[in-house]
């Protein structure tokens, strides 16, 4: 059987991307790869001289590509900072296997690593707030995860003097958030989908967000990641099934599985169309601050206060065991 060959030279082909109509050997798929990430770095202008660039590094292979991308770009500049947090949220048999990965990159890259955990910060650890359907509600464990996740990642980059924060999120990240914010008809989160993220107007509690692969597209991160020698086994944590967000992601695989380069056109209309309208929309409305823990807020009370506000409320409900 013919291997097809790539197309930019006369080597065998290792991946074909519908959405170009391009296949690519070794060679000429990391370069691609690379150039693409650094020029939507440089073009959205991600960090600057005297910048300590947090690496929000879960251990997961686009944080991974992410972290090995920033350190390639920003590595050597004596001026430029890069401090790795991975968020340790208390989740058996998934959690620990990241971190030893996330530590492993960090040791290899040469890069400080922290870990930060729901335990030591909340007094609760995800597994136990899975198993509390009182505190939990209506919502999944993913909810409670990603909004507590958030907010220690939040407090930890204050903590450690970042002033700006990297995450791995992808094209398909972005694209699923795009549309599960519009079925929700949640603008104020729409409006965080931009390249660069965050309340520069208050950089007291909230670090900038940055997304240097936010154009790259989920199955190129993990290859990237294969090639460089970053991963070689693979973890699924087990509330994902759970999310509404693996609803979305199946909607969108299946779509642009029929018609490549969906993604991209999604994610370019949004740019183009819908985030100028809604950042000017959202020019000069101060931003609130949480009246319990002083993290930026929505309402009057953060999502991640309202959220362990249900887990004490749960707790002491609950019903004591005689004789304790
Ligand atoms: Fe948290 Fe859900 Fe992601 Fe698991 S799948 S790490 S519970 S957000």
């Amino acid at each position: 059987m013919d291997v097809p060959k790539c197309s930019f030279c006369k080597s065998e082909s290792m991946i074909r991307i519908p959405y170009s109509g391009h296949s690519f050997c070794r060679k000429h798929f990391l370069s691609m790869y690379r150039k693409r990430v650094r020029k939507y770095v440089a073009r959205n202008r991600m960090a600057a001289s005297g910048d300590v660039v947090g690496l929000a590094l879960s251990g997961g292979k686009d944080s991974l590509a992410m972290t090995a991308m920033m350190h390639e770009i920003f590595g050597k500049r004596p001026n430029v900072k890069l401090v790795a947090i991975t968020i340790d949220e208390g989740i058996r048999g998934y959690r620990r296997h990241t971190i030893r990965r996330a530590a492993a990159a960090c040791k290899r890259l040469g890069i400080k690593h922290h870990v930060f955990s729901f335990r030591e910060e909340f007094g609760i650890t995800l597994d136990e707030i899975a198993r509390d359907k009182k505190a939990l509600g209506e919502l999944t464990p993913c909810a409670f995860c990603g909004v507590l996740r958030r907010a220690l990642i939040n407090r930890a980059a204050i903590r450690l003097g970042f002033t700006k924060l990297a995450s791995g999120h992808n094209l398909d990240d972005e694209a699923q958030s795009i549309i599960m914010s519009l079925m929700r008809g949640n603008d104020e989160r729409l409006r965080r989908l931009g390249a660069k993220s965050g309340v520069a107007s208050f950089p007291e509690s909230f670090v900038q967000r940055i997304k240097p692969l936010r154009t790259t597209p989920e199955r190129e991160n993990m290859l990237f990641i294969l090639l460089e020698g970053f991963e070689k086994d693979h973890h699924e944590c087990p509330y994902a099934g759970l999310a509404f967000r693996n609803d979305v992601r199946k909607l969108i695989n299946h779509i642009e599985e029929r018609h490549a380069g969906v993604k991209y056109n999604l994610l370019n209309s949004f740019d183009r169309m819908i985030l100028p309208v809604l950042k000017r929309e959202w020019s000069g409305k101060a931003p609130k601050k949480c009246t319990k823990c002083g993290d930026p807020a929505s309402g009057e009370i953060c999502q991640a206060c309202v959220m362990l506000d249900a887990i004490k409320k749960s707790k002491n409900e609950r019903p004591s065991v005689k004789g304790k």
